[in-house]
């Protein structure tokens, strides 16, 4: 572009010059220019008219070419004035260009100012929550940011360069083309001829070159146009992937702050649960600590417990053996005088005489007395007529706790039909068979604290004409009384024998027996009378603790009838009952008397009743006889016999002290 120009130019330039190339007017015939013409003309040689004429034509002709180039000039004016106006509007054009550029260098800086903010909006509000996606969306937009950036400033450099040059190219035209004017002006005003031909042809050709140079401008404005156009749509695209992520970034907001409320309350949770922990690994810890001190409390209360159990094992046998002391101080043998209250129908004058005067023995005596003879006997006890059943039994009791404790005890109710032995033994409420009863069961249950466990076996026979009768058989078989002298137990073969696991066993069991009893009362004698009746008790217990063992034997026997009776009187049954009742209290007696007889022989078998009971008298064994006792001056010589039998019983005892 710029070379054409340049060439065109020197083309104009070297044509228009007056010293290179001169063009002469054919019409003349002397050079109007020549100055040696004129300076030969006016001297003149010639002809005066002839000269006139002459140069009045070339006047007139001088003065057509005058007007001619006059016309000439004030076209040359017109054209360089409309060529001014041409170049006023041409810089009014760049003027114009120069603003649209402006226009599209600010909105592209708003552009770039939008897009800055919009980004670092996008980026503060993303900033915590979407870090990575913010770096790469940074990265990305910073990259494009660089580009569009590079790229405008690249393009707008380009057209202002390119302005600039255009610019400074027009004005140095302008120039040139003014300096080229002034010269064609000086060249016209000095009448030389083809200047306007040269202008012409240089306006035409200016006029291309700047059309040339408008439309490459324009060009280039649509191409700055197009780019933009692009940006812009680049940017669209942008802005909707911005939108995009930002919806995703809202849902991922949304899911994150719900997770985030369901973290927290999953951590409150956690919190709860850890407290929750906390508490019940301080309550574990405490329980554990308690449980050390429970378990050493435990381990010196076992410990204190073993030793008290000690204590207490060796304190029963101590008690076991203290008590046997006692009763063996008291005496194996005891005989207590129980004198029963009058009958209604008797008055005072029919009871014998008694009195009870001080013992100084230790024991407690009673006097009787008839007429003029007076009998006094001791004993370990009398009971007075006003004695009850339970004040008696009190002085049983003790042999009771024996017969747990292993012994063999033996009770006697001794004396004269009437005299009270039914009373005393068997007296449904207060008997001594129903209130030792009582006494064994509570004395059991009572013992299974210090870990002793009882069985008792309960036995009711009669011996009747020095034959058993078993009170619990329906019918009667043959009996043998079998003894284990090494463990001092006997035992009944055949005879019915019943376990009792209560007082209620043996109160029915003994009442049972009872009604037995009575029922085989015969004729107007009873039966009862003519026969002894015992009721056996066999009582085992076992030590769990100690492993000790015992068994004891107690046996309650309601003796027969002990009135004598005159032999020439009696005949048949009723002798044959009495001798045998004689014989075996005899043999009671026998035994008794020789067991305090060192080294005697004992004549257990003289009996029945003795026999049986070989293993309940003497020895370790204890024996107490109740000696029945009638107030009625009526038994007096029976009752005097009674005493002088329990007497001798008693003396036994005293014998071996
Ligand atoms: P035994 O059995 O010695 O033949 P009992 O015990 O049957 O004598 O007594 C004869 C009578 O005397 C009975 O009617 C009885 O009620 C009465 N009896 C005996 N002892 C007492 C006493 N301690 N208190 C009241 N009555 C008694
Ligand atoms: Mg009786």
């Amino acid at each position: 572009m710029d070379k054409p120009l340049n060439n065109s130019t020197d083309n104009v330039l070297n044509q228009g010059s007056p010293h290179k190339k001169r063009k002469i007017d054919p019409l003349s015939e002397v050079d109007p220019y020549d100055d040696v013409y004129y300076k030969s003309y006016i001297p003149g040689r010639h002809n005066k008219l002839d000269s006139l004429v002459r140069l009045r034509r070339a006047s007139d002709e001088k003065e057509a070419q005058i007007s001619k180039l006059n016309g000439i000039i004030m076209t040359l004016k017109t054209q360089r004035s409309n060529i001014e106006c041409e170049n006023y509007n041409l810089e009014d054009e760049l003027i114009e260009v120069k603003q649209q550029l402006k226009t599209i260098q600010d909105q592209i800086e708003e552009l770039a100012y939008h897009e800055q903010q919009s980004l670092s909006e996008i980026d503060t509000k993303y900033d915590i929550t979407v870090k990575e996606m913010k770096l790469q969306n940074d990265e990305e937009i910073q990259k494009y940011t660089d580009d569009i950036t590079s790229k405008i400033e690249s393009i707008i450099t380009e057209v202002q360069k390119s302005n600039m040059k255009l610019r400074d190219e027009l004005v140095q035209e302008c120039d040139d083309l003014r300096s080229k004017i002034k010269s064609q002006v000086l060249e016209l005003e000095q009448g030389k001829s083809g200047i306007r031909e040269d202008s012409q042809k240089r306006l035409i050709t200016l006029e291309n070159n700047l059309d040339e140079k408008i439309q490459t401008t324009n060009k280039d404005i649509i191409d700055v146009i197009e780019k933009i156009t692009d940006q812009k749509k680049t940017n669209e695209i942008l802005t909707k992937k911005k939108e995009a992520v930002f919806s995703e970034t809202v849902v991922l907001e949304t899911s994150l702050s719900k997770l985030m409320d369901k973290f927290k309350g999953k951590e409150d949770e956690i919190t709860v649960l850890k407290n929750k922990i906390t508490d019940l690994e301080t309550q574990i810890k405490q329980s554990e600590e308690n449980i050390v001190t429970k378990s050493k409390q435990t381990e010196t209360r076992k410990q204190l417990i073993k030793n008290q159990f000690q204590i207490l094992q060796d304190s029963e046998i101590e008690r076991r053996h203290l008590h046997n002391k006692v009763q063996t101080l008291k005496g194996n043998v005891r005989v207590y005088c129980r004198i029963r209250p009058p009958p209604l129908n008797i008055t005072a004058g029919q009871l014998i005489s008694l009195e009870y005067p001080e013992n100084l023995e230790g024991g407690q005596s009673v006097k009787v007395a008839k007429d003029s003879s007076s009998y006094e006997f001791s004993f370990d006890k009398v009971f007075t007529p006003s004695s009850k059943n339970p004040e008696i039994f009190e002085e049983l009791a003790q042999l009771v706790q024996s017969s747990l404790d292993g012994y063999n005890v033996c009770v006697f109710a001794y004396g004269q039909t009437g005299s009270g032995k039914t009373w005393t033994m068997s007296h449904p409420e207060d008997g001594m068979i129903p209130l030792t009863i009582e006494k064994i069961f509570q004395d059991i249950e009572e013992l299974k604290k210090s870990n002793w466990e009882y069985t008792v076996e309960g036995q009711c026979i009669e011996i009747y004409n020095d034959n058993i009768v078993d009170l619990m058989a329906t019918s009667q078989q043959k009996y043998e009384i079998k003894h284990d002298d090494i463990n001092g137990r006997t035992r009944i073969s055949n005879l019915t024998s019943a376990k009792l696991e209560s007082s209620q066993d043996a109160l029915d069991m003994f009442a049972k027996s009872s009604i037995k009893r009575s029922t085989a009362s015969t004729n107007s004698n009873e039966r009862s009378s003519r026969s002894h009746s015992i009721f056996i008790l066999n009582i085992s217990g076992y030590n769990s603790k100690s492993g000790t063992k015992c068994e004891g034997c107690l046996n309650l026997i309601d003796l027969a009838g002990s009135e004598r009776l005159n032999n020439s009187q009696v005949k048949g049954d009723r002798l044959k009952e009495t001798q045998h009742i004689n014989k075996s209290l005899s043999s009671l007696g026998d035994v008794i008397y020789s067991l305090s007889q060192n080294g005697a022989h004992i004549p257990y078998r003289n009996s029945k009743l003795t026999y049986l009971l070989k293993h309940s008298l003497g020895g370790d064994s204890k024996t107490l006889m109740f000696v029945n006792i009638s107030p009625s001056l009526q038994n007096f010589g029976e009752s005097l016999n009674s005493f002088r039998f329990a007497t001798k019983v008693n003396n036994t005892k005293q014998g071996r002290r």
